[in-house]
């Protein structure tokens, strides 16, 4: 059995080019760009609750980066450090192997470094604490929408949730699994959006962050939200609206941005390819969000993902 500092030399520790110290010593040393913010966020997925026991060690290694990536993309943030903390039963060499493939192919994606962390034995768990660089005063908050912006989703919705009540069908395990980071989007984002948030918890309950923070409403068409493809086969319009409005883990991004961004925006679709939905309307006033359907008619809310529900 490889010893703490074997299982960090062996599997975590490669030279940070961009960190003035990376790993090996108490703590690494940054040098931020000139003009820039730092973005910093943390996310811990824990075994039993964000990952089932016996969960496929490279897809995790992905699954921990790509949701914190996902915090940078909302920010309009351009990554570039990282560090995990890791919490294992036991030192299991092919384990650790495969996680830390999963997670470097992800990082390697996005140039983004490890630069220290920190390993113990204790139940499955790990979180990641990702930092990277925006424009100072220009990162996507979420308190930025305003009365008449347009309300617009990258990608599409439910896919995630659906392979948790469905397991089975590839396109929405992938989903679920393996999620993309809106990186590119993000950034591209700047300069363009008013307000962003990733969907984490669904897309009603993310999307209401932002109304709450912006006090302001929204009026949302449930047939204009981009849905996982898979619904349109199943054809069971409840699982659907669950998985579509408070499904959690899509980590597509929801973004509002002025009307005259309108052609800028459907430009960037086609330059990402990455479809773009405009899916609704801010309005002024309280902090609700409407969501309707075809014939007009009001589509109930489901409440999304909580850890603490009363
Ligand atoms: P300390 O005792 O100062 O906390 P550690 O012995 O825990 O230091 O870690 C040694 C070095 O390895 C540190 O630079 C730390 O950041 C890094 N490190 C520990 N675990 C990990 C990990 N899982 N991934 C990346 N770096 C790690
Ligand atoms: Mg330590």
């Amino acid at each position: 059995m490889p010893s703490e500092f074997e299982i960090i030399r062996r599997y975590f520790a490669r030279p940070a080019r961009s960190a003035s110290l990376g790993i090996g010593d108490d703590a690494a040393l940054l040098r931020p760009c000139a003009g820039a913010e730092l973005a910093v966020s943390t996310d811990m997925l824990v075994e039993g609750r964000h990952f089932r026991a016996g969960a496929d060690a490279r897809k995790l290694g992905h699954k921990a980066l790509a949701v914190n990536l996902s915090d940078l993309a909302a920010m309009g943030a351009t990554p570039r450090w990282a560090t995990l903390a890791l919490s294992l039963p036991d030192a299991d060499e092919a384990w650790i192997s495969a996680f830390a493939d999963g997670l470097f192919a992800l990082a390697e994606r996005f140039a983004t470094e490890l630069i220290g962390g920190d390993t113990v034995r204790g139940p499955r768990s790990v979180c990641i604490c990702i930092l990277g660089e925006v424009p100072e005063g220009r990162a996507l908050r979420r308190d930025g929408a305003r009365a008449g912006d347009d309300i617009w989703v990258s990608g599409e919705l439910g896919g995630a949730a659906l392979a948790l009540a469905r397991p089975g069908t590839d396109e929405a395990d992938r989903r679920l699994d393996q999620p993309e980071p809106r990186v590119a989007l993000g950034q591209q984002l700047l300069g363009h959006a008013s307000a962003a948030i990733d969907v984490s918890d669904g897309f009603a309950q993310d999307l209401s962050h932002i109304l709450e923070r912006s006090g302001c409403g929204a009026l949302v068409h449930y047939d204009r939200l981009p849905k996982c493809g898979v619904f349109a086969r199943i054809a069971q319009p409840e699982l659907e609206r669950a998985c579509v409005l408070a499904g959690g883990d899509d980590y597509e991004l929801v973004f509002t941005a002025p009307q005259n961004e309108r052609a800028a925006l459907e430009a960037l679709s086609v330059e990402l390819s990455l479809p773009l939905s405009r899916v609704g309307a801010i309005r002024a006033g309280a902090s609700a969000l409407s969501i309707i359907d075809a014939g007009g008619r009001e589509v109930p809310v489901p409440p999304g993902f909580d850890h603490f529900p009363s």
